[in-house]
């Protein structure tokens, strides 16, 4: 099917074949896609009778799991397969939102929230703290972002939970007197007339603004622009809106004390190729970002300790260990995580909606894996992985509905799989969503 020989394939005969052998999938009821791909991986290795076979060779590899008990300091070192990892998002604690600063910085940070923040001012408050202690919250707004356009300004008492997390930001606003006001200040490709980032605020006299006023805080976003891709002041046009529709040129040189009259926004814009360096510079800086997945493997390969849990046999009694996992080598070539966003317990079930974000390219297992001396990976390439697919999981716990996207290596597409339908996708800007539940790499070779 991958060849582009063949268009599609109708997956019957294999659903039959698998309620055969595992009866609980006979009928239509609500399944874990996690727990079925564990089945359906057992099922068709059992079918080959050996020990090893194509899904032990291409899905399992080893953990290994070191306990010292802090008594006698005796080790302990057990490996156990795997074909699959479960990453705990339950505690996950962590907002990754994009900051806009007035000088044109923009960058993405990390906020650490506790499990009782509800509205987006405690989100606020905690980003200060943390990020802009001198800042006062009436400098801060967060704002709905979307394709580096302002949507929406969020109300401060305005639910956390009615928000896409992937669509806000935070933006600075200058300081400013009662005569004065905040507008807007969008960055256009000069060819395309599209944004090409996210704007800035700049202020302005209430009355009788011109181009002096702005100069300084243009020159200061201009200097940012330069700085990040050597773009010659010929790269530049700036223009300036009045009553939220026309567009004119805005004169640097001559009459700079020209009445701006009604002016509601700023418009720099960029020529296209000095456009394509920003934005590189900007997507390969955001994406070296430590991904909220990392985040999550880093906490699952933590040392933590089993206090009283552990069993020493040489102290013959309960005592303190000290415990850490590890990956083996060789590392599995095809790497699946699962999210654990299902949470059972005595007292509630409950589907866990938080957005991790995770690379499409370059995942490296390098620092979860056993590297003593004889066993080094053989080069760096060998801990590196690419996605290649996500099943995603929208709906609540009782009712649910699965779809998956996947790439075709062939062609380099992403494809959305849904029920019978099947879609390519313009680009692979959206495989990352809130809803991904499993998420399969494939280990990089060469
Ligand atoms: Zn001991």
């Amino acid at each position: 099917m991958w060849s582009g020989k063949y268009t599609a394939v109708d997956p019957s005969l294999l659903l039959n074949n698998i309620q055969d052998n595992l009866p609980h999938y006979a009928n239509y009821r609500q399944q874990d896609a996690q727990e079925f791909m564990n089945h359906f991986l057992n099922l068709i290795h059992d079918e080959f009778s050996m020990k090893t076979t194509l899904i032990t060779e291409l899905f399992y590899g080893q953990l290994q799991s070191t306990v010292k008990c802090l008594g006698c300091r005796q080790t302990e070192i057990t490996k156990e397969p795997f074909s699959f990892l479960p990453l705990s998002i339950s505690n996950y604690n962590q907002k990754s939102v994009l900051y806009v600063k007035v000088d044109g910085e923009q960058r993405l940070v990390s906020i650490k929230v506790n499990s009782s923040i509800m509205f987006v001012n405690d989100l606020i408050d905690c980003f200060l703290k943390q990020h802009e202690p001198k800042l006062t919250r009436d400098r801060i707004r967060a704002v709905q972002l979307v394709n580096n356009v302002v949507k929406d300004l969020y109300d401060g008492w305005q639910s956390l939970r009615s928000i896409r997390e992937e669509e806000l930001a935070i933006v600075e606003y200058p300081e400013k007197s009662v005569h004065q006001k905040h507008i807007w200040c969008n960055f256009i490709d000069h060819s395309t007339n599209k944004v090409f980032r996210p704007p800035t605020l700049l202020i302005c006299p209430n009355q009788n603004c011109t181009y002096l006023h702005l100069s300084d805080q243009i020159d200061q976003l201009l200097g940012h622009l330069c700085s990040t891709t050597n773009a010659p002041a010929s790269a530049f046009h700036l223009y300036w809106i009045y009553r939220n529709e026309m567009r004119r040129t805005l004169k640097v040189e001559a009459n700079t004390d020209e009445d701006l009259p009604s002016i509601s926004s700023i418009q720099i814009a960029m020529a296209t190729e000095w456009v394509d360096i920003y934005k590189k510079y900007y997507n390969t800086n955001h994406s070296t970002d430590k991904s909220m997945l990392a985040s999550l493997l880093t906490d699952y390969f933590r040392e933590d300790y089993l206090d009283g849990d552990y069993h020493c046999l040489k102290c013959s009694k309960s005592t303190v260990a000290q415990h850490k996992s590890y990956l083996c080598l060789p590392l599995p070539h095809v790497f699946i995580i699962q999210l654990k966003r299902f949470m059972y317990d005595v007292n509630s079930n409950e589907k866990i909606d938080t957005y991790i974000s995770f690379p499409l390219y370059g995942l490296d297992l390098n620092e979860y894996t056993v590297t003593d001396n004889d066993n080094k990976p053989e080069n760096s390439s060998s801990t590196k992985y690419d996605l290649i697919a996500v099943s995603n999981h929208t709906g609540s716990l009782l009712s649910g509905h699965y779809t998956t996207y996947a790439k075709n290596t062939k062609d380099e597409n992403w494809y959305l799989f849904d029920d019978r339908y099947v879609r390519k996708l313009d680009s692979d800007k959206d495989i990352v969503t809130k809803n991904a539940y499993i998420l399969v790499y494939v280990q990089k070779t060469g």
